[in-house]
């Protein structure tokens, strides 16, 4: 059973009635690829999301996963989604909500039971506690026990740690990638933070203003765990920063 799948974004725009969010996106993720999508606030990034998610049909053009239109792949429950709100069930505790999701798993792919994947995301003490009387974070680490749950393919992650503290982001990031790389899943992260983004993925994908159009990509080859001091890295941050001010200085 494949643990990813490729997206592929053609000649996509998309408008909301005078609004025009994005035009022209073409893009290729591969299988196993985590992806990050930058820019500044408005210009498209999660409408592109919800888009590939299937929840919205584009004005124009196509996306394809694995071949299949994205409104089939979200009917065969192929995608998973994180956002800044863990939307866990709070009169469920946090072993019932991941073990809700196991009970989706549409390719019922082999996942390890839910007090395992509790395990692997730090909660292993919380399993019966509910999600209201937890912090920020780790409800955040209940969700992301989640969409192991549903064992889906492509994980889709709208800024998930924004709202958290500084410290606690960097952290859950790293664990992130741990979980990343023994589950294989095909990744599109959203953030502002241009840092996490060099830091985490294996490409950098920049968007212009709105409409959002691909400014430019930067690959980032660099073995993980990445040394954010080194020269290398530093150079990807300043060539991603370039980028991007000049899309806000063209976009003004
Ligand atoms: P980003 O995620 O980069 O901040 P969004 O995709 O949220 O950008 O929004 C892109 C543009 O589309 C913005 O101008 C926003 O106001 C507009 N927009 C987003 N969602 C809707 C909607 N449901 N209806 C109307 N306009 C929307």
């Amino acid at each position: 059973m494949k643990q990813s799948l490729d997206i592929q974004v053609r000649q996509l725009s998309h408008s909301y009635a005078a609004t025009h969010a994005l035009q022209n996106i073409n893009l290729h993720i591969q299988p196993g690829e985590f992806v990050s999508l930058v820019g500044v606030s408005g210009c498209g990034k999660s409408t592109l999301m919800r888009l590939i998610a299937g929840l919205q049909t584009p004005t124009q053009g196509n996306i394809w996963l694995d071949g299949q239109p994205s409104e089939a792949a979200r009917a065969a429950k192929q995608i998973g989604w994180m956002a800044q709100q863990a939307a866990l069930l709070p009169w469920r505790t946090v072993l019932e909500n991941v073990q809700l999701a196991q009970k989706i798993n549409p390719q019922k792919r082999a996942v390890p039971q839910a007090n395992e994947l509790l395990n692997m995301v730090g909660l292993a003490d919380f399993a019966a506690a509910y999600p209201l009387t937890l912090s920020g974070g780790m409800q955040q680490r209940a969700a992301l026990a989640r969409t192991l749950a549903t064992g889906t393919a492509v994980w889709l992650m709208d800024e998930p740690f924004a709202a958290l503290d500084e410290l606690t982001r960097e952290l859950l990031a790293g664990e992130l990638l741990t979980l990343w790389q023994q589950f294989q899943p095909t990744v599109l992260w959203i953030t502002h933070n241009l840092h996490e983004a060099i830091r985490l993925s294996d490409r950098v994908v920049v968007l212009t203003p709105r409409p959002g159009t691909i400014a430019g990509e930067i690959a980032v080859p660099l073995p993980r765990p990445r040394d954010d001091t080194s020269m290398a890295f530093q150079e990807l941050l300043r060539q991603a920063r370039a980028l991007l001010r000049r899309e806000r200085v063209h976009g003004d």
